[in-house]
C-alpha cells in the first residue's frame, strides 16, 4: 500500500491520509480531498508534483 499525508504538503492542521494500492489511486483520493476539504477547484501542477513526491510506502500491514 502507498499512502499520502496531507500535512506533508503544507497543511499542518490537516490529519487526512490517503491510502491506495498505487500512486495513482492515492493521488485520486488526495485530489478529491483537496477539492472537498481545502476548496481547491483544481490542483496546481507544482502542488501535484509535490504531493506525488510525498507519497510513501505504507509502514503498517502486509502488502496484499
Ligand atoms: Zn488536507
Amino acid at each position: 500500500m502507498r499512502e499520502f499525508h496531507c500535512k506533508d504538503v503544507g497543511m499542518p492542521d490537516c490529519s487526512f491520509v490517503a491510502k491506495g494500492k498505487d500512486d495513482d489511486e492515492v493521488m485520486r483520493k488526495a485530489t478529491e480531498h483537496a477539492k472537498h476539504d481545502h476548496h481547491m477547484q483544481t490542483i496546481p501542477p507544482d502542488l501535484e508534483r509535490k504531493a506525488r513526491g510525498a507519497i510513501r510506502e505504507s509502514s503498517g500491514q502486509s502488502k496484499r
